[in-house]
């Protein structure tokens, strides 16, 4: 799996925790907000992997307000998930790309958004070209 290093869209500043691991790599940390319930949300860097950590009990299905915990800018975008129409919350990725994922706790769509498609997705092979050496390939499901 490949570990992303993620940024705020609007401040710029690293949303990577160093202190709080998971999956053995440092963690984005975001604020999440579902009505009066408010915390800190922990997400695994690994793309692909589902954990999180955090001090609030989620209810599946219910969508949550993502907001960065350096300028409290809301980071949720205007796109609406293909799956289930919950709003997307955007991270901004290497420069001119975004990662994608969907609001609503329990939705599993995500996906990496370029806006330069063939600049960037050089870009990210040479960041990431160890990760897809031939030996790693797993095969993605398409249904999930
Ligand atoms: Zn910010
Ligand atoms: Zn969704």
């Amino acid at each position: 799996m490949i570990q992303v290093n993620v940024k705020c869209p609007y401040c710029k500043e690293s949303l990577m925790d160093n202190e709080h691991t998971i999956d053995g790599k440092p963690s984005i940390k975001v604020s999440i907000q579902s009505g009066n319930k408010l915390g800190d949300l922990y997400l695994s860097s690994l793309y692909g992997s589902y954990e999180i950590n955090s001090e609030i009990d989620f209810t599946e299905g219910e969508i949550y307000i993502f907001s960065c915990p350096h300028c409290n800018s809301v980071l949720t975008s205007k796109n609406l998930c293909e799956k289930c129409n919950a709003p997307i919350v955007a991270f901004e990725f290497i420069k001119g790309s975004r990662i994608l994922i969907c609001s609503r706790r329990g939705c599993k769509k995500h996906s990496i958004e370029f806006e330069d498609l063939e600049k960037e997705i050089s870009a990210f092979y040479n960041v990431y070209s160890l990760f897809f050496a031939p030996t790693s390939g797993k095969k993605e499901k398409k249904n999930e």
